[in-house]
């Protein structure tokens, strides 16, 4: 179905600083890049807002029928450390910390990306390159950017040359909106300051000491890419020179998105993206999220609900639906009150759906479903409006209950389109697992824990320690984990 043929979908284009009528290069087909993750750390709850926004947008454009090939890339070289050390990426620290080979660290934490995403019931991308598989591209387009007057090589590293640039009648900020005067002034170089013409050049390729072991051979000595750099070579590679949608979070717009504009305008002579689309951020009780004030939590602790910030477990579902209730370019705040009030909304939700089958129909509506139906497809269109989407789900569920309270009458087309449009919305597009498949056997376990928290209530209450934290252990032992709260034990599967 290609609905996208009457839809008229407006996306908010940081370039512009306005919402545009969405038109792709080519009819019908959708090119989106998305930065993918630094796969040097677990991936934290931001990251997951940040992706979990794109898996919105592209579940949106594929639900209009598109054809969208969806590019997210891993980070697994090049991306220095925030202390400008040159001589250690953040690979080579984190794996002095951990004893083990930065290709370890690339594996352990890419396993526990892709893990922590389908738990939260994300489509994989079309393509996920990596950048130590994109080496070769990488060299090319710097050979391309010196040869060309953009670069420059000095002491085997090889930099981007903003003020030629500039020079050159090009722009280098402007999609931060950024002056390149002010941003002379006021750096701060870390990176190699004595290899570099001016402070704000960027680093293309960076000469390595054999103690780095994430090292290639390149013609301006041993070394590794520039993380910006990898970006445009594999979007590049995969998407043209030209392609529809950049994504990204905020954070990345400057100066990781700015130096991807400038490599590719420099190697191709325009621009490479027609919508660059940033998220917003997630705090939790009001601050930012950091691991070094200690408000944070991993995902998997929001999931596991072993953390000192959440009263108990809440589902990867339930996260989800949390989130998707602000609307991406919108910080998001999480906390325990929000969750729990996200967990009623959801188990509404549900609970509506679950009654549409029961819904007898009538000759006449007394209802405009039809009319409902465009509601919903309004606020996607709007930007991908999902918390106004959420509002029109919940007008839907209050039509099922008036039905179904005899208050009001849908015919059996009606209720079809209620129902089809609903499951549309709620399960392909905002990505919510369908648990109803598999709700037998999750009924049956769900009852056995059930059942064995009981005994160990009961094991509790007569003071038997050792058989409580038996039962306790041998269900954490198979992946059940127990938390005990002020109103009695929680679990989660
Ligand atoms: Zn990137």
């Amino acid at each position: 179905m290609q609905i996208y043929k009457n839809n008229s979908l407006h996306l908010y284009n940081t370039t512009s600083g306005k919402k545009e009528l969405f038109s792709p290069i080519s009819d019908g087909n959708v090119g989106m890049y998305v930065c993918g993750p630094t796969v040097y750390s677990n991936v934290h709850l931001g990251n997951v807002r940040t992706f979990m926004s794109f898996d919105v947008i592209y579940r949106y454009l594929l639900h209009l029928g598109y054809n969208v090939r969806y590019v997210r890339n891993i980070t697994d070289a090049g991306h220095l450390t925030d202390d400008g050390d040159v001589e250690n990426d953040r690979f080579v620290k984190q794996s002095k910390l951990e004893k083990l080979e930065p290709m370890e660290i690339v594996q352990k934490y890419t396993v526990d990306f892709h893990k922590v995403l389908q738990e939260f019931n994300f489509l994989e991308p079309t393509i996920e390159p990596t950048a130590t598989g994109h080496i070769i591209e990488q060299i090319e387009l710097t050979q391309k950017m010196i040869a060309d007057g953009f670069a420059y090589e000095s002491n085997g590293s090889v930099y981007f040359n903003v003020l030629e640039y500039n020079k050159k009648g090009m722009n280098y900020g402007e999609l931060s909106n950024r002056n390149v005067e002010e941003l002379f002034a006021n750096t701060r170089d870390l990176d190699g300051q004595s290899e570099k013409k001016n402070p704000q050049d960027f680093a293309l390729w960076k000469n390595a000491s054999p103690a780095h072991i994430m090292r290639w051979n390149s013609p301006w000595g041993a070394g590794f890419p520039g993380w910006h750099l990898e970006c445009t070579a594999m979007s590049t590679k995969y998407l043209g020179e030209n392609f529809d949608i950049h994504g990204g979070g905020m954070d990345l717009k400057f100066p990781h998105h700015e130096c991807e504009i400038a490599q590719a305008k420099a190697s191709f002579g325009h621009s490479p993206v027609n919508y660059w689309m940033h998220t917003n951020m997630l705090t939790m009780n009001g601050l930012r999220m950091s691991k070094s004030t200690g408000n944070y939590v991993l995902p998997m602790e929001l999931i596991g609900g072993n953390n000192p910030f959440f009263e108990k477990s809440f589902s990867a579902n339930v996260i989800r639906f949390c989130f998707l209730q602000a609307h991406y370019r919108s910080v998001l705040d999480i906390s325990n009150d929000a969750m729990v009030a996200a967990e009623k909304g959801f188990n509404r939700l549900m609970e509506g759906i679950a009654l549409l089958d029961k819904l007898v129909a009538s000759s006449t509506s007394t209802l405009s479903i039809q009319n409902w139906k465009e509601q919903c497809y309004k606020a996607m269109n709007d930007d991908f409006n999902t918390p106004i989407l959420i509002a029109n789900l919940f007008e839907g569920v209050k039509y099922i209950n008036l039905v179904n309270d005899k208050k009001e009458t849908l015919t059996v087309d009606d209720i079809a389109i209620l129902k089809e449009t609903l499951n549309a919305f709620v399960f392909d597009v905002l990505g919510i697992k369908n648990v109803k498949s598999s709700s037998n056997n999750t009924d049956k376990l769900t009852g056995v824990v059930e059942m064995l928290i009981t005994m160990r209530d009961e094991a509790r209450a007569n003071k038997n320690w050792a058989l409580s934290d038996e039962i306790r252990d041998k269900l954490a032992a198979t992946g059940v984990i127990l938390k005990d709260g002020k109103d009695g034990t929680s679990f989660s599967i």
